[in-house]
């Protein structure tokens, strides 16, 4: 079991928008939400492959402006070391500080350059090249990662993970609280000591909810597919329904001590603010 902590760390990822109108309504999203519960860190996405490496770097310069503290995403697929270490300067020089550190997803289509195949090369590399200076984050799958070949390898290699210098690691969505506890007591019988934040998906749409899900390896439990299935015809009482079962995880994730909070916003702030509102912290 952890310790309790009241001083849960909130933060908020976005993704970079295809459009002028979705960077402007990125905006407009980071207002409120720092406005509402001032996140310690918004995190922004890296596509399959490096797709939006420009346009992660646009996001982040934006936000950087504006003196909010950044963590880019960035992974190794799709890159070669030289792409990285040019980016990790042009990191440096906006003045960010931390970095979720990831394989990445592979893209479907097109060549890969693999010159850094895992996200543990990655985290040696950025550790080899510019030391202490960014706080790495890195990805953890209480329900396994959907490549890994058993729980044991897929644990194994979070383990490299910490081993090459992570700092914290951020999770996958997940609505079965168990399996977090259960990645947690693997953690302490192994003597990883960093914090594991819960990543939050909050539940708004049946449809995308359930494709992500189905590609990133996260379950829907039954009890709560079979509602969300009911309310197909229903936005508002689904969105009720989501908000209620996903406020009840984080605070039950709140009592059992969480470091911190994570929330993958999809840019909008609604669901996210309505989630924070019932949280007792
Ligand atoms: P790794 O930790 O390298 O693991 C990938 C797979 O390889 C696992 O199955 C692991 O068990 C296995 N593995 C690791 N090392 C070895 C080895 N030496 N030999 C054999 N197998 C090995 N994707 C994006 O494209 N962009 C993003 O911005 C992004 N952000 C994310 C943020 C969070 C918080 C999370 C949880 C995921 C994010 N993803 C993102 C998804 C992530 O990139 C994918 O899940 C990806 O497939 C794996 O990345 P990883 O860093 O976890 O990889």
């Amino acid at each position: 079991m952890m310790t309790s902590n009241k001083k849960a760390v909130l933060s908020c990822e976005f993704f970079p928008p295809r459009t002028e109108a979705g960077v402007e309504k990125l905006l407009t999203t980071q207002q409120t939400l720092s406005e509402t519960f001032q996140p310690a860190y918004y995190s922004v996405t890296f596509g399959a492959g490096g797709t939006t490496r420009d346009s992660t770097l646009e996001i982040v310069k934006l936000l950087t402006e504006k003196n909010i503290e950044v963590a880019p995403h960035i992974s190794c697929i799709g890159s070669s070391k030289q792409q990285l270490s040019e980016l990790l300067e042009t990191y440096k020089s906006l003045g960010v500080t931390r970095l979720v550190t990831l394989r990445g997803d592979i893209p479907k289509t097109g060549e890969l350059t693999r010159e850094l195949s895992y996200a543990n090369e990655l985290v040696s590399f950025i550790r080899e090249t510019t030391g202490e200076h960014f706080t790495l984050e890195v990805a953890a799958y209480p329900e396994y990662h959907p490549e890994s070949l058993s729980p044991q390898s897929d644990f194994e290699h979070f383990k490299n993970k910490v081993a090459a210098g992570a700092d914290s690691a951020i999770t996958q969505y997940f609505y079965n609280i168990d399996a977090y506890l259960h990645f947690i007591d693997n953690c302490q019988k192994n003597n990883i000591t960093i914090p594991v934040v819960p990543g939050v998906m909050p539940i708004t749409n049946f449809a995308s909810l359930t494709r992500f899900s189905d590609v990133c390896g996260a379950e829907i439990p039954r009890w709560i597919r079979k509602q969300l299935e009911a309310y197909a015809d229903d936005a508002d009482s689904l969105q009720a329904f989501g908000l209620d079962v996903v406020s009840n995880l984080c605070n039950q994730l709140l009592e059992q001590g969480v470091p911190g909070l994570h929330f993958y916003t999809l840019n909008q702030a609604n669901a996210t603010t309505a989630i924070w509102k019932n949280l007792s912290l």
